[in-house]
């Protein structure tokens, strides 16, 4: 079929668009790479990858420079790298008792971050928008003027819709259907995208991309604090849902005679395996905070039998809730974040024992249960990936239009 000159120009246009994201997809995610690095990955030719890198760096986005000298024989090839100042997102965290903000440039590097505590109870989402624009100015002065934001990411302690930012549910803030999105988008006062997401779903990202699941491609998180929130990656993808709720697995049903879960339900996962269930077993206030679990995760590395205990019967409850979740998904790798990481010695042989009861043979022999690598800031950097995915769909409309192109197609 023969092509109209237009049509030809619109296509190689197309083509040449997809190409820039590729490439700035794999700086991003792999970090510097060679050229014949990205000819491999990309499936690319040398002279296209040499045209293409010209772009980025003539636009900022990218830099070329020597190999770090890492004792190989032979003459060290250029590497490329994304320019950690040629693009920033804004990432923003609402946790269960803290807010935080961070600066974090192309290819992931943080470049500045702010957390502070946030009294437990209930805040108005006014409130906490004004706080969290507070702390966002508070990162972005410190960048140079030029600089301005390509996105925004907002990770929170709730039930998301993606499409708006609209909060459905987040009983540690005391909400339910409030519109963060659009609240968000006022107080902040940014020309740039806005998205706001569930924190393990953006742990789950950040862990895929960046953390102890770099390169596994069928992933569960289950991300622990006073709450039990999760996260999915399945083939590769971010598992949403139709509008985002998906991933919510501290409320599937484990024990019918349970106790109430603030979602409405009975006997929730996250009614068995929440801070709260971990300090009501080991004989504490339920209502203490970090402070109170960390006092037992001490005793538990003392010895303590009634700390043990208490982990031991979390672990039990953690396996029962996951064999499901094992079987119904066939992951490679479960994570246990948050605040679940550090409890992960002390679940772990409880845990296991019920996934060797429970889980399909199958299935049993691939999964591996293992703690989260990113730590508390995990949401937050999954946060700075959202707010990048423009960008890294079409790093095009973020250079410079370039005249060649016009000509053909006018002609
Ligand atoms: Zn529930």
């Amino acid at each position: 079929m023969l092509m109209g000159r237009d049509e030809l120009g619109h296509r190689s246009e197309t083509v040449r668009r997809a190409n820039l994201s590729a490439i700035v997809r794999e700086l991003h995610e792999a970090g510097p790479l060679s050229r014949s690095d990205l000819v491999a990955r990309t499936g690319l030719t040398r002279s296209a990858i040499r045209g293409l890198i010209g772009e980025l760096v003539a636009g900022g986005l990218a830099a070329e420079g020597p190999a770090a000298l890492d004792g190989t024989p032979g003459r060290p090839s250029p590497v490329v790298r994304t320019d950690p100042h040629g693009a920033v997102a804004l990432a923003l965290e609402i946790a269960v008792d803290s807010l935080a903000a961070a600066t974090v440039g192309l290819g992931g590097r943080v470049l500045d971050l702010v957390r502070v505590d946030l009294p437990r109870g209930r805040s108005s989402v006014d409130d906490i928008a004004e706080a969290l624009a507070g702390l966002a100015a508070s990162v972005s002065d410190r960048l140079p003027s030029h600089q301005s934001i390509v996105g925004v990411g907002v990770a929170v302690v709730g039930v998301v819709r993606r499409s708006d930012g609209m909060v459905s549910l987040a009983p540690n803030l005391g909400w339910r259907d409030e519109p963060l999105g659009e609240r968000l988008a006022a107080a902040l006062g940014v020309d740039a995208p806005i998205t706001v997401a569930n924190e393990a779903d953006l742990a789950a990202l950040a862990e895929h991309r960046r953390g102890a699941a770099r390169g596994v491609d069928d992933i569960v998180i289950v991300w622990g604090s006073v709450g039990v929130g999760g996260g999915l990656v399945v083939d590769g993808k971010a598992l949403t849902g139709s509008a985002g709720y998906s991933g919510e697995i501290g409320h599937i049903p484990v024990n019918p005679d349970g106790l109430p879960c603030r979602c409405g339900s009975i006997g929730c996962l996250e009614t068995e395996v929440g801070s709260t269930a971990i300090l009501r077993r080991a004989g504490r206030s339920p209502e203490g905070g970090h402070d109170a679990l960390d006092a037992v995760l001490a005793a538990a590395e003392a010895g303590e039998p009634a700390a043990l205990a208490a982990f031991a019967e979390t672990g039990r409850w953690l396996g029962i809730g996951l064999a499901g979740v094992i079987n119904v998904l066939n992951p490679e790798l479960v994570l246990l974040g948050g605040r679940l990481t550090a409890s992960y010695p002390f679940v772990r042989a409880s845990l296991e024992a019920e996934l060797d009861r429970r889980v399909l043979r199958a299935a049993r022999g691939i999964v591996r249960v293992v703690p989260a690598s990113l730590g508390v800031d995990a949401p937050l950097r999954g946060a700075a990936e959202l707010a990048f995915e423009p960008l890294l769909n079409d790093p095009a409309a973020w250079l410079a239009p370039r005249p060649p192109m016009v000509v053909l197609a006018s002609a």
